[in-house]
């Protein structure tokens, strides 16, 4: 059997015996704020329960390493969804230690990528149309860095309303211990 089948087989089972009831819920988060973390598989249930988030409580977007890679990209644009369509009232950017991203070289991915078969000439190609794949595909050397970093974006981004709060935090993948790094409330 593979994953897929595993995971459809299962789903059958979830909707029939309505494993669904006990998280029914609405779209707008009954907390109002959204959740921006690292795809961390150490998190996925770690970070709700650390935080007393149950579902329906938070919007949360995540990707690799928690980290804004320009102020009009797709995390960004989830931000803006979450407070002007969703009622989210404040913003919490959520970093981890032990991260992935935490010393990622760029040329690394890319050595990666060729081993599986990527084409020297495809990198080259992209890099003569103007894309800067070392610098795309580079993490960061402190958590604690990039969390500031990310707040900055938000907290500064033209289309911002500069009433929500925007909090940066680090959370332990094995502990939950939330260390905060600023608090929006006084910036
Ligand atoms: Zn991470």
């Amino acid at each position: 059997m593979t994953l897929l089948d595993e995971i459809l087989s299962f789903n059958q089972d979830f909707v029939e015996k309505k494993g669904y009831e006990p998280y029914m819920t609405s779209k707008f988060p009954d907390k109002h704020l959204v959740i921006f973390t690292c795809m961390d598989t150490r998190i996925i249930e770690l970070l709700h329960k650390a935080m007393n988030i149950k579902n329906g409580d938070a919007k949360i977007v995540k990707n690799a390493g928690a980290i804004l890679t320009s102020p009009f990209d797709s995390t960004m644009r989830s931000l803006l969804v979450a407070i002007y369509q969703l009622q989210a009232d404040e913003v919490y950017v959520i970093g981890h230690h032990d991260c992935g991203m935490t010393g990622l070289k760029g040329e690394t991915v890319l050595g990666h990528m060729k081993e599986r078969g990527v084409e020297e000439q495809t990198i080259e190609a992209l890099t003569h149309a103007g894309l800067d794949l070392e610098e795309w595909l580079t993490g960061f050397d402190r958590v604690e860095d990039s969390v500031s970093r990310s707040v900055g974006i938000i907290k500064n981004h033209p289309l911002m309303d500069q009433k929500v709060p925007v909090h940066g935090l680090v959370i332990d993948p094995e502990t939950g211990k939330l260390d905060l790094v600023i608090n929006g409330y006084e910036n």
